[in-house]
This record gives structure tokens, sequence and C-alpha cells, in this order.
């Protein structure tokens, strides 16, 4: 990837919960992402991007900030892991991509479903304009607005801008449009009847239609978790559907020349790999995310293979902008060279939830969200157990040491950041 000007515009897409193994250009078997595969051919597409937390404002937050969760302080969830509005909050001191951005004269727009990128967990920093497309805790995902996202668009063509854009589509309960609803499994007549479901569930105000949804799924019937799949896929095709749209409109404008697309997500989905349904674990399937990055003057369909992560996306970005002296932080440029070539280690965590380490072949994880009882040290062979289903730990305690080891240096010693000052608000409704 080569450097550019300053002239150019950046649009940041953040797809929540989008498992890059389900894309066609990350190896997928269903046509869920006929646009997102075009845009990859004319883009670097990096094959092993981790994102830094299996939940979605940790892992966000360290997207914004190039910081690992611990450093920039929103550690968890709107409520955490137990009840409640309280939220924690961006330190002040603690730069955000998009003031970076605003500082350098970017128009900045986000266009966000909210929830847990409610903006004043600062993620609304930097933004001039931050839309939230859900106004209410456990509303459903939104259909995307895109008639707003096009104005918007519309009237910052003639200027450089940065754009960031979140949807929910893909999370559960998948409230996509019906016409896309049956697209990957026509025939399903089993037992979830998953539109019907969804719209009692939304009759009943101030209830999440999310937890009871996959309470109801029979786990030990392969027809009901086949059709999750099949509706997971149709909400993937909605997306990409909107991301065509999206390109089609840089054209119009005439600006699809001179805007870098970045294109991730914060976390995947899991569905039984290993146990449950939802995301709150660290195996791949969680932390796996689709990373293609379009830059003006790389033209190429290049595959990367080298392990990178989240936190890599800021300073890249900045880095194509030929943006310097920035404060210090986790991540490093994919472009320029890189310290840590020799020895890359990625990281993963969230409060009660626990983390995660890969380094070399291997990869450890500490479930600190399992009880007592069943918790234990995970390490697994990637190359011999892609699939994490083989615990060796016990008979490589050595390994074990040697990864903690490589996260503290990581974490404390690698770059040195002061710790985030704590902050937390509770609101009695976090969404109002
Ligand atoms: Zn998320």
């Amino acid at each position: 990837m080569q450097k550019t000007t300053d002239q150019h515009n950046i649009i940041l897409i953040g797809i929540d919960t989008l498992r890059a193994d389900h894309l066609g250009c990350y190896g997928y078997h269903r046509p869920t992402s006929p646009a997102i595969d075009a845009l990859a051919k004319e883009s670097v597409l990096f094959e092993n991007c981790f994102s830094q937390a299996p939940i979605t404002a940790p892992s966000f937050m360290s997207i914004m900030t190039s910081r690992y969760p611990t450093y920039h302080g929103v550690v968890s969830n709107i409520g955490g892991t137990g009840r409640g509005g309280r939220m924690y909050v961006l330190d002040q001191n603690i730069p955000t991509m998009a003031e970076i951005l605003k500082k350098e004269g970017y128009v900045t727009g986000a266009f966000t479903d909210g929830g847990n990128l409610y903006g004043k967990l600062g993620f609304d920093r930097g933004f001039e304009y931050y839309s939230m497309n859900l106004k209410y805790e456990f509303q459903m995902p939104g259909i995307i607005p895109k008639d707003e996202i096009f104005k918007w668009l519309e009237s910052n063509s003639s200027k450089k801008f940065y754009l960031f854009f979140h949807t929910f589509a893909v999370h559960n309960p998948w409230a996509v449009p019906n016409k896309y609803l049956k697209i990957f499994d026509h025939n399903y007549n089993g037992k979830l009847l998953v539109s019907q479901l969804l719209m009692d569930k939304l009759k009943r105000p101030g209830r999440s239609p999310r937890v009871p949804f996959l309470e109801i799924v029979d786990k030990e019937d392969k027809k009901d978790i086949d059709y999750l799949k099949a509706i997971y896929d149709s909400a993937v095709r909605y997306v990409d559907d909107f991301v065509g749209e999206l390109l089609a409109f840089l054209e119009k404008l005439k600006i699809d020349k001179n805007t870098i697309i970045v294109f991730t997500a914060d976390h995947g989905e899991e569905f039984l790999e290993h146990g449950i349904l939802g995301h709150k674990q660290f195996y791949n399937e969680l932390l796996h995310v689709p990373l293609i990055i379009k830059a003006p003057g790389f033209k190429e369909f290049v595959k990367i293979n080298d392990e990178i992560q989240s936190i890599d996306i800021m300073p890249t970005v900045l880095d194509l902008l030929n943006i310097r002296n920035i404060a210090p932080i986790h991540g490093m440029s994919l472009i320029s060279p890189r310290s840590r070539d020799n020895e890359p280690i990625t990281l993963a965590e969230a409060q009660g939830l626990g983390y995660a380490i890969r380094y070399k072949k291997y990869k450890y994880i500490f479930p600190a969200y399992k009880s007592y009882k069943v918790r234990e040290d995970e390490l697994y062979d990637l190359e011999k157990d892609p699939s994490e289903n083989n615990n060796i730990a016990l008979q490589n305690l050595d390994i074990v040491e040697e990864m903690l080891c490589r996260r503290e240096h990581e974490l404390y010693s690698r770059v040195t950041l002061p710790h985030p000052r704590r902050k937390i608000i509770y609101l009695e409704h976090p969404f109002t």
C-alpha cells in the first residue's frame, strides 16, 4: 500500500458481529457478499485480523483509539456483565481517530446503531455529527438509514471528510427486511418461525427480543442451528447490498477515486462451535474479523496473512494520510516497517469475560466468564488444532508461562502508556 495525500476522504465501515469466515472473499461457500468481494478485489485483504474483544464497546473503542481495552478504559459493554446502566467512559486525555482527523481539517460524521456505541461513552468525540439509529435499550436493530447517510455524503462531498458507519443488522435477532430472511433457506419448516417470533417480541416494550430469541432455539436440533446461520447470512447479504449502494454512490459523486475505504467488524458470532450461541468467548469465530482496506493507488487484489489486530487500523489510516506526531498507541501501521514483525502477538480482553493471547502457533485463553468450577487455562496449538478443541494447557505449562509473560510485555512494557482515568456514569435508562 502506498501513502497518499491528505486530500483523501476516509470511510470506516464497522459491521457489528460479522465473522470473517462468512464472507465470500474469506472463503465462505454462500454468496453472502458479492459487493464486499468486489471491493476486496481492489483492496488489500488482511486474512488474519483479530479484534481486541468479543463484545462491542471495548472492541470498537480499541479501533477508535488504537489501544488495548485496559488502556482506553471502556472495558465492558453498558451494564457490563451485571445489571443497570453503568457505563465506562473514555478518558478525556485519550484522543480518538475522529478527534485527530477533525483537528486535521476533516469534516466528521458517524452513523451508528447506537446501543453500545452510545455516544457518551466517548464514541461521539471528534464527530461533528453522531447519529444513533436505536433510541432505546434492546430496541430491534434498525434498518440502515441510507438516505440520511447519502444526504450527508452529498452535502460534504466537496470537502475532505471522515465518515464512520456502524450497523447491528448482522447482530441477532437479525431483523433485516423480510425479503432477505429466506434467501439462504427457502424450505425451512422447523420450530423457528423467525419473523413471527420477532414480531411477537417487539410487541413487548422494554423486553429484550435477543435473549428469549436465543433461548428458544433447540440447541440439539441441527435444523434450528442451520437456520440461524441462514438468517445470519441473509443479514450479511443485506449489509452487502448496502455496501454496494454506498460504493456506487461514491462513484456517482465522483469521489470514489479519492476515498479510502476501511471495512471491518468488532467481533464475530458463535453458532455452538464452543457450546454457546452469541458472542462472549475468545475463540476464533469471535475474534477473527474481516479487514479490507482500499486506498487510492492500490488496485491489486492482495492478500496479506500476517497476524494483525484491530488496533492497527487507526495508525494505518493516519499513516496513509501522512498524519504524524500522534500520542503513543499500541497499534502499528500496516504500511510502515513494524517493530514487532518478528514476534507478532495479538491480545483480546473484556472485563468479566477473560482474555486471550495469540503468539506464534499458540493461543492461550483465560475464560473468566465461566464459573470457578469449570474454569481452567486453555492452550491450543493452532497449526494442529485450528478449531480450538484440544486443550493442551496442562501438558504444556512452560508454554502457558511464556504466553503470560508475552502478554505482560505487550500490555505493560512494549509501549509506555499511562493508565486511563477510570470514569463511570450511571443512567437509569442509558439510551434516552
Ligand atoms: Zn458488537
